[in-house]
């Protein structure tokens, strides 16, 4: 087994590596027993259109360790990928989130809402993955055209018929996609025009400097430019100023979410700050 063999060679040349690799063995272990014992939560960050207000929010998964605290995904989901754990966590972030879509549906200021649930490359390619969603979906009695499963271009490109073939069944269904931290893959034009996407979502590396970098502005701009001419939605993610939300706006991105408007948190806090919202914009 290549995983294996890879591992009696880190032992023996490299000590460093192998550090790691008892760290991400541990951190293994841990993500199974958190799986287990319920330690995982969803934290939600509302998505924010200039004349609708809150069109929704973005899943975004929590690891609540007990001793660690708050772990953030950008630690764990790797492993959790690289481990094949993301499977069965992915099947609980979906569930979980799901459940969540039908609480908004039976508040009429919530109903309208959308959710984003990010999907990472192991659990998109898994056999049932398609399955598992149309049966998370019915099980829950989501509505599936209020839920946005967010790829990445190296997901997506990977194998592109297979991709093709995932999206077109969830499709059928209802089920949104859009297209997260784009310009940071590779994505050839041609292969996205094919892809049945709904959404591009400008990655934060792009709008975080957008006031002072005229060439992160000429990317925004052209993501923005290729969306509208490719019949697709967008969204710019990372917005920390008013500056940065304007400037979008002038772009003709009106859609946006990012700590402006809040630290992504609990389903309540969401609530509460959209509904503080709504009233300082009519
Ligand atoms: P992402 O999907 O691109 O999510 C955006 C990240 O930016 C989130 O980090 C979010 O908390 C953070 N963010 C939001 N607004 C701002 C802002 O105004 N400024 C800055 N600097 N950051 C902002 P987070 O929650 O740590 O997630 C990191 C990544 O982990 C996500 O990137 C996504 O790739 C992955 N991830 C998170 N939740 C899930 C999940 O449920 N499933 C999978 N497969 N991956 C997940
Ligand atoms: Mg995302
Ligand atoms: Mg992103
Ligand atoms: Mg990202």
């Amino acid at each position: 087994q290549a995983k294996g063999a890879g591992r009696n060679t880190l032992r023996f040349f490299d000590p460093r590596t192998q550090a790691n690799v008892t760290a991400r063995t541990l951190l293994e272990a841990g993500l199974r027993e958190g799986l287990r014992d319920g330690h995982f939560l969803l934290h939600y960050q509302a998505q924010i259109n200039a004349h609708q207000g809150v069109v929704g929010a973005e899943a975004l998964v929590r690891w609540q360790h007990p001793q660690r605290g708050l772990v953030s995904p950008a630690e764990f989901i790797p492993v959790a990928e690289a481990s094949g754990l993301i499977v069965p966590l992915g099947t609980w972030i979906l569930r979980t989130a799901c459940q969540q879509l039908v609480a908004w549906g039976q508040d009429a200021r919530t109903a309208h809402w959308t959710l984003a649930v990010n999907v990472s490359a192991r659990q998109f390619r898994h056999s049932h993955f398609v399955d598992e969603v149309l049966g998370v979906l019915e099980e829950t009695g989501a509505n599936p055209h209020r839920l946005k499963l967010e790829l990445t271009e190296t997901l997506l490109l990977d194998d592109v018929e297979d991709t093709i073939g995932r999206m077109e069944q969830l499709r059928r269904h209802g089920v949104g996609f859009s297209l997260d931290d784009f310009g940071t893959g590779y994505s050839s034009l041609s292969y996205l025009k094919r892809l049945p996407l709904d959404q591009l979502k400008i990655d934060q590396g792009f709008v975080r400097d957008l006031l002072t970098d005229a060439d992160d502005a000429s990317i925004a701009r052209t993501i923005v430019t290729l969306a509208h001419s490719m019949d697709l939605g967008v969204i710019a993610e990372g917005v920390e100023t008013c500056e940065q939300r304007d400037m979008l706006i002038g772009l003709g991105c009106l859609t946006w979410q990012g700590y402006l408007f809040g630290r992504p948190g609990p389903a309540a806090e969401l609530q509460a700050a959209a509904a503080a919202h709504a009233v300082v914009v009519p």
